[in-house]
């Protein structure tokens, strides 16, 4: 893996290289400073998966949440999910990042800011969010089409396409895998 990622630099990513799940678990985090627990599991794994370090994970929730509860009770209740998607707690599993196939077939409760959002928004509140982010209309019209069509993957893929003006020859399969892609363009 390279140079670990800064969380400094996580708004900015989050804008240009991440996929619309993650970009929703970002920003519903910074909003309300807090995740349930499918949420956490979801962009907590992906962070790790992207080369955000433990210490960094820890610095980045904590900071975060924090901004509506006690140090106290982060460090009680939180911090030990962080540590043990790096492996560091309980069964000291070393998580696998959740795939797209893991995160659309996930059901996120009520308030749980998680799972596939091309699946999960219906097609007016899809159309709404991607005109809001610039996408062109023609895009949101291909992607919104393909999503209610249930091909969530294609619709990721469309949108990969016209946030990064490039083609992309298949669909999206993992978050990271297109987190590195897009790293890839960026250059
Ligand atoms: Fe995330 Fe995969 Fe859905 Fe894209 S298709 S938003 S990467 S779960």
């Amino acid at each position: 893996k390279d140079a670990d990622v800064p969380i400094e630099s996580l708004d900015q990513l989050s804008l240009k290289s991440y996929p619309l799940c993650m970009r929703m678990c970002h920003e519903s985090l910074r909003k309300t400073h807090h995740l349930k627990h499918s949420g956490r599991l979801q962009y907590g794994l992906f962070l790790k998966g992207i080369g955000v370090s433990l210490e960094d994970s820890l610095r980045f929730w904590r900071e975060e949440m924090t901004k509506n509860m006690e140090v106290d009770k982060f460090d009680k209740s939180y911090a030990y999910g962080i540590r043990y998607n790096y492996g560091k707690e309980g069964s000291r599993t070393n998580w696998t990042p959740w795939s797209c196939a893991k995160i659309i077939s996930t059901a996120p409760g009520a308030q749980d800011v998680a799972g596939c959002p091309f699946k999960l928004w219906d097609s007016i509140e899809l159309k709404s969010k991607l005109t809001s982010f610039g996408l062109n209309p023609m895009a949101v019209q291909d992607v919104v089409s393909y999503a209610s069509k249930g091909h969530f993957q294609l619709a990721c893929g469309r949108y990969f396409e016209s946030v990064h003006e490039t083609r992309l020859d298949e669909g999206v399969n993992h978050p990271n895998g297109y987190f590195e892609n897009s790293q890839i363009i960026m250059g």
